[in-house]
């Protein structure tokens, strides 16, 4: 199987069946690099629904993905075969199965010998990827945490596992190594000054919108980046933008960073070994003239260069 994404000479963009970059369909027992796999759930939200429908939207929006990187000056689909791996089976109404089938599926897909890029879904599928992951990897991971929110709060409801949550279990369950990891593009308004309790305890990186807006500039903003050394897990928060970018998420804050710096910062991270990633909270029936499936799809590019 030739890992190629269909060309839009020969079948126009607008044309074809929809797959994530217009990639071939593959099964984990193919030969190929990255798995491109779709997560539809929404089970964990509080706010606005619709995330489930994500993976079916970028697949669509995918008609625009292009392969090479002009910041970069190589062809993502030169250096690596990657496919579209499907969808992972969830359940709608069960937050617990779906974790499970979640745990379960992307287990298979790292013991295939693939990387892989899920494609959310609500913040809430991070945690079962990351526990797949942790497992593969043997340690605790590197983690860069795209997003407006710590997504470190307590139980809602009396329910402890929610899309504002992951990150504090990751920490709690010992699947990412805090003081290596950062969080960017965050921003209030908090609930209280005590949301900021946690991440100071277990010294996780903050990087505020501020931060990387500084007085001083987006170049030497981006000199400050740490470099990601041992495996090395990218979740993608698409509400990290501001909702003037991004307006169809589940959660939007104001104040956010551009389509524009985020590029940046992904160019700018220094990746050891990068094994898993996703892109969470595209909620299309939010969207506008699919601006927020567009960013989804370029920061999965830029996603696809760090592999
Ligand atoms: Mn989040
Ligand atoms: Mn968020």
């Amino acid at each position: 199987m030739e890992f190629k994404p269909l060309s839009g000479r020969e079948f126009p963009r607008y044309s074809a069946l929809k797959t994530f970059f217009r990639l071939p369909v593959a099964t984990l027992d193919d030969d190929f690099d990255v798995a491109i796999v779709g997560v539809p759930f929404d089970g964990g939200v509080s706010y606005r629904p619709g995330a489930r429908f994500a993976p079916t939207k970028v697949r669509e929006i995918s008609s625009l993905g292009r392969g090479f990187n002009w910041a970069r000056g190589e062809d993502i689909f030169k250096k690596l075969r990657i496919a579209d791996a499907g969808d992972c089976s969830t359940v709608p109404i069960d937050l617990n199965q779906t974790y499970q089938k979640i745990e379960k599926h992307f287990s298979q897909v790292l013991a295939a010998g693939k990387r892989f890029l899920a494609v959310g879904g609500d913040h809430s599928i991070t945690l079962p990827l990351l526990r797949a992951v942790r497992k593969h990897a043997g340690q605790p991971v590197t983690l860069v945490h795209f997003d407006a929110h710590l997504d470190t709060y307590p139980a809602a409801w009396g329910q402890e596992y929610h899309h504002g949550a992951f990150a504090r279990h990751a920490v709690e369950e010992g699947l990412i190594n805090p003081k290596k990891s950062v969080q960017i593009g965050l921003r209030g308004p908090l609930a209280g000054g005590e949301d900021l309790d946690f991440v100071k305890k277990h010294g996780l990186r903050s990087i505020t919108v501020d931060d990387v807006r500084t007085s001083a500039g987006l170049e030497t903003f981006l000199r400050t980046l740490p470099p990601c050394e041992g495996p090395t897990y990218i979740t993608y928060d698409i509400d990290c933008l501001d909702p003037a970018y991004a307006p169809g998420t589940g959660t939007p804050v104001v104040g956010g960073l551009t389509t524009y710096e985020v590029q940046r910062i992904f160019r700018a991270l220094k990746i050891e070994q990068l094994v898993g990633a996703d892109v969470v909270e595209l909620s299309p029936p939010y969207d506008h003239s699919d601006i927020t499936a567009l960013a989804v799809l370029d920061a999965m590019f830029e996603m696809l260069c760090l592999f």
